[in-house]
Order: C-alpha cells, then structure tokens, then sequence
C-alpha cells in the first residue's frame, strides 16, 4: 500500500526535508583533508536538533549515529568515527530527520580536495542520474520509469547501479512502500499519484555493481573495492510536477 499524503502532511515532510538540506550545506562546508567524521556527525546532529528536528537514524536498528559517512569504496551506512577524511577521497554524507512524526531524507556525496577525473565523473554522473530520475517522476508514469533513469545514465558512462539497496517511500516512517531500484524497465512498477513520496537514491560504482556488508555489520562496501557515490532526495509527486522536498 503506497500512502497518499495530504497538503498538510506535504507541509510537514517540507519542513523536515529543509532541516536535511540546511545540515547537508553545513557539514558540506565542513569536509575538508584533516577532519574525522565523527566531527560531521556532531554537527549534523547539533544542526538537526538546533533546527527543531530529531536524527532519523541515530537508534534505527541500532544504527549509532546522526549520519551515515561513507568514504571511497563504501557504498552507504558507513558508522562515523575517528578516521580523518584525506585528500582525494570521495565522502558520502546521509541524513534522516523527523520533524512533528514526518521524515525527511538526503545524501550528497563530496570530493576531499583534489580528486582523480574519474572519481570526479563518478559523482558528477551520479548527481546527474538522480536529476534524471526526478525529471522522470511525474504523475501517470510507472516508477520504473524512475529506476530506468537512472540505470541507463549510470551505465552508459561505464558505471553500474547497485541492486542490493534501494530507494523507498518515506512519510511517517524511514522507509514505506514502495521500494524505489536503481535498475529497471520503464513500463514496470506502481503508476505515480499526486501525493506519493519516494527517497530516491542513486548508489552507483565505478567497477562492479556487486557490494557486501563489513563485520561492523552496517558498512556496505563494493566488492572489488573500487569508489562508490551516492545521491538522494526526498521527492514529492505533484499534478504540478516533482516537488523536491530536500532543497535548501
Ligand atoms: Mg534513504
């Protein structure tokens, strides 16, 4: 059951998407070589709750912390910690938040510095495949049109899209119907309605699509161990076209 949601509950979801945007902006000004991420995690959290919002994430499932830091080769749900981000690598920041019981969800991934062309066309073209799945998300298409968006972008740079972890409907919970992939044809899936809410997050890898979990049992990282970005907005599905909730 995918659930319709209200203007108010639009309302709502707007308020807490903006808390994520203004804390990504924060903690994007703060990544530089040197700094470790628990420091991010503490100003992601301080940011949040200064602006009136809990972290989604800290406590889910026993998740640790605010964000979710996953430098290079690891995919996403990276725990914050001591490691100090350096010089050529690529950080991706994930942040939930709640907001009077609704939910707001983004990720941006950044370059430490210089990085290689390559990895800079990494995150770029995956910046561009969640552009494109957005465009894509518009009332009366299917929801593959969305997960198709992004497959053929990603792939037709030589990249490959993550199957394992997907994008999902989010409104009073983390994670609702339906779930959003990042691979699929376009006439497949649920017709988009005003009033849906999806997260939709492109995970793309520069060698293969395949990933595991780390013994700290959340860390998802590429199977051949090559750089991995990631990008995500909670969108709105409006007669007016895709509403971004988490925009600054
Ligand atoms: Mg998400």
């Amino acid at each position: 059951m995918i659930s319709i949601k209200t203007e108010r509950e639009l309302d709502l979801m707007r308020k807490a998407g903006r808390v994520v945007a203004i804390t990504l902006q924060e903690i994007e000004t703060a990544i530089k070589p040197g700094i470790t991420t628990a420091r991010l995690d503490d100003i992601a959290e301080r940011t949040l709750r200064k602006l009136g919002a809990q972290p989604a994430f800290k406590g889910y499932n026993g998740f640790p912390a605010t964000i979710c830091a996953s430098i290079n080769e690891q995919v996403v749900h990276g725990i914050p910690g001591a490691r100090r981000l350096k010089e050529g690598d690529i950080v991706s920041i994930d942040i939930g938040s709640i907001v009077e019981g609704y939910f707001g969800d983004a990720a941006i991934t950044v370059a430490v510095g210089e990085v290689a062309p390559e990895v800079e066309e990494l995150i770029r073209i995956t910046r561009e495949c969640l552009d494109r799945a957005i465009e894509a998300a518009r009332v009366g298409c299917h929801l593959g049109n969305i997960s198709h968006a992004i497959q053929a972008h990603a792939e037709s740079h030589g990249f490959s899209v993550v199957r394992q972890y997907v994008g999902h409907g989010i409104g009073t919970s983390m994670h609702e119907e339906p779930p959003v992939p990042n691979y699929g044809k376009p006439t497949r899936g649920p017709i988009l309605q005003p009033g849906m809410t999806l997260a939709i997050e492109p995970m793309v890898n520069m060698g293969t699509f395949e990933v595991y979990t780390l013994p700290d049992h959340w860390t998802v990282v590429t199977r051949d161990g090559k750089y991995s970005a990631h990008f995500e907005h909670t969108v709105a599905i409006t007669a007016g076209g895709p509403e971004i909730l988490t925009k600054g």
